[in-house]
């Protein structure tokens, strides 16, 4: 992987990000990035939080990023009325502020969906979306060394990881990412940090 510099700063940076949790396979991915010394970046869904609140805590507790993936993750989300929109993405930054003391400043849409309805409730709600440049594919039918090689065969600086902190299988690819960005001395950090981005209010 090239470097690039920013100025006089070396910047070998990337940063992974986690859609859907929390979920119990985030505990295990906290300590993975514990392990390694790595920071995060996890867009929840407000429903998700207020079923593991203690795992929300730890998320923040760990000096990674929690920002908002709407509240219930609605299939139709790029077909609801912008009142319901407001409501999905309004409660679930209530669910993470209630939780963790965070008003988030990120957002990343369900399934990358956007139109006028949503993009007018996330700049009513002063949030900025956030995608991403290297999609996974974790939570498709591919085996680990699948997805892990379509990861590292994309990685360059600056770039943003999506993955899922849903299943033991991106448990194993988190690790294997890990390993490689260490041997490769590249850093992972959360997006406040890469893309010097505040994500939070206060
Ligand atoms: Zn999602």
């Amino acid at each position: 992987m090239p470097s690039t510099t920013k100025g006089q700063q070396h910047t070998r940076q990337i940063a992974i990000t986690f859609d859907d949790g929390p979920s119990p396979f985030t505990l295990e991915i906290l300590d993975l990035l514990d392990q390694y010394q790595a920071k995060a970046s996890f867009f929840c869904i407000g429903s998700q939080i207020l079923c593991y609140p203690e795992i929300a805590k730890k998320i923040v507790e760990k000096g990674h990023v929690i920002a908002n993936h709407s509240m219930n993750h609605p299939n139709q989300m790029g077909f609801l009325s912008s009142r319901k929109v407001r409501i999905e993405i309004e409660v679930a930054n209530r669910a993470i502020e209630t939780t963790t003391g965070k008003r988030a400043l990120l957002y990343r849409p369900p399934f990358g969906v956007s139109n006028p309805h949503i993009a007018k409730a996330l700049q009513d709600c002063n949030l900025k979306s956030i995608g991403w440049n290297i999609r996974s594919l974790d939570t498709l039918n591919l085996d680990e060394h699948q997805i892990f090689a379509r990861i590292k065969k994309r990685l360059s600086p600056g770039s943003i990881v999506l993955l899922h902190d849903t299943s033991e299988k991106t448990v194993h690819v988190v690790k294997s990412l890990l390993i490689e960005l260490k041997a490769n001395k590249i850093e992972a950090v959360n997006l406040e940090d890469l893309l010097n981005q505040k994500a939070y209010e206060n």
